[in-house]
């Protein structure tokens, strides 16, 4: 992806993420730290049930992946094996006149600054993205220990504990969700680079022969995860195969979404070949080999990965909900105005169904209401201004379904229910509201 500023569009979304308690810079009050966010109440509603639906997809509804949950620090010795200690870098090089920092990868011109355009640039350098912490009472060499820059390591790690506790055979996948850390020389596009970030991957362990097939299905997997779970347009997406491949792989493609910024990847899949078998099976001298009952074998396995930020699918699927279209309004002289609305999915959205009273007199009707519904959906009881101004709000936040309780449903026992991409009001019994909201919200 290059490197632009960031547009016009992006910064409507960075700054509804903030007004409306989405994302926000850590340590704001502290002048924020680069790289590193918070997640408000709405965003993190968002983020947990965009993780939850990879979860459902990649393990609950299959039953031949399971799921870890493993240390962020491990032994040092696991990234020496992986190559990151020695290798997991980035060149980079500064501008003497601006100061600017770039990763000479990112730069249309790596002669020139950027950002001054002056050809003063220090020589290009090797930087190690890990992070480094100390275990133990000491700070010294000895005690260096890193947070993991990936969350699949360890799953390598665990693959005998795991196969032998679940008695697994081959094919058979384990899936992770977790923090990863690096540190990004430049961190940019809202979450798209942070150094603090979730990743959420599955490595997928197979016997070679035949391990082609399983690439090209998980391929098509994950494809099909962005077209019928987050909705994505298949005009947003593409595949970017990789031009270079590492001496050990056999494939590997990248799923980019077009960002208000450009094209950006959002995941790579991976065919990883033997290699972290046989990488942790020479550093801890262990025999990591899979016995192949069926036919009697030994072999270390061959790994099919998918990996993807889930920070990074957050904000896709932030960028992709967001719209602006025009709806009537209360304000003088106009029969319309802009809406601000984000379409999510209502798998995702933070707020799935929001309970309106019309009248503040009607307030603990409505709470009444609500409180059926905890648990069941994401809600919210929205009981401040106009109820133009409240469906506005709902729509900035997403929100598929309002329900409204006015004066008449104290008589005929219905509510309003207004739905978010069309404006479109129906009667509903409150009898039958849940069976209503289950066939739209549950799916
Ligand atoms: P990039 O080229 O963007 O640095 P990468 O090829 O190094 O990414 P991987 O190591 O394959 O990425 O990581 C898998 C996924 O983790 C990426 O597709 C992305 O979604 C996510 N990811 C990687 N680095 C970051 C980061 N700094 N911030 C947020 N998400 C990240």
């Amino acid at each position: 992806m290059s490197e632009q500023p960031i547009d016009a569009c992006m910064e409507k979304i960075v700054s509804l993420c903030k007004r409306r308690g989405f994302v926000f810079q850590s340590s704001e009050i502290y002048g924020g730290f680069n790289g590193f966010w918070d997640y408000g109440p709405y965003g993190i509603a968002l983020k947990r049930a965009v993780e939850r639906q990879w979860w459902l997809y990649m393990v609950e509804k299959r039953n031949n992946v399971v799921g870890l949950d493993s240390s962020i620090i491990c032994h040092p010795k696991v990234w020496k094996a992986s190559g990151h200690v020695d290798r997991f870098g980035d060149i980079m090089c500064d501008c003497k006149k601006c100061k600017t920092r770039f990763r000479v990868d990112q730069m249309p011109d790596p002669t020139t600054c950027t950002n001054c355009g002056s050809k003063d640039l220090t020589p290009p350098r090797e930087f190690n993205l890990m992070m480094k912490t100390y275990v133990g009472p000491v700070f010294d060499e000895e005690h260096i220990a890193y947070l993991r820059a990936e969350t699949c390591q360890p799953i390598f790690l665990d693959f005998h504990s795991i196969r032998i506790a679940t008695r697994m055979q081959l094919p058979f996948g384990i899936a992770q969700v977790g923090k990863a850390f690096r540190n990004e020389i430049t961190p940019r596009m809202f979450t798209f680079r942070s150094r603090e970030f979730s990743q959420m991957e599955m490595e997928f362990f197979c016997a070679d022969e035949g391990s082609m097939e399983w690439f090209e299905y998980w391929r098509k997997e994950r494809w099909n995860f962005y077209l019928n779970v987050l909705k994505f347009p298949t005009e947003k997406l593409h595949l970017h195969p990789h031009d270079k491949l590492a001496h050990y792989a056999k494939a590997a493609v990248d799923i980019e979404y077009e960002f208000p910024f450009g094209w950006g990847e959002l995941e790579g899949i991976h065919h990883r070949g033997t290699w972290d078998m046989s990488q942790h099976q020479q550093f801890s001298e262990q025999d990591l080999q899979y016995l192949d009952q069926s036919n009697n074998t030994r072999y270390l396995p061959t790994v099919v990965e998918t990996s993807v930020g889930l920070d990074r699918m957050v904000l896709a699927v932030l960028c992709n909900a967001y719209d602006e279209d025009r709806a009537p309004t209360q304000k003088e002289g106009m029969e319309d105005d802009v809406r601000v609305v984000l379409h999510f999915p209502a798998t995702v959205a933070p707020v799935q169904v929001a309970f309106l009273p019309l009248s503040k007199k009607l307030n603990q009707n409505a709470q009444d209401l609500q409180e059926k519904f905890l648990g069941r959906y994401r809600t919210e009881l929205d009981v401040t201004g106009n109820i133009g101004k409240r469906y506005r709000r709902q729509d900035e936040i997403g929100t598929p379904y309002c329900v409204t309780f006015d004066f008449d449903s104290l008589e005929d026992n219905a509510v309003t229910v207004r739905e978010r991409d069309s404006m479109a009001q129906e009667r509903i019994p409150i009898e039958g509201l849940r069976a209503y909201l289950d066939e739209k919200v549950l799916g």
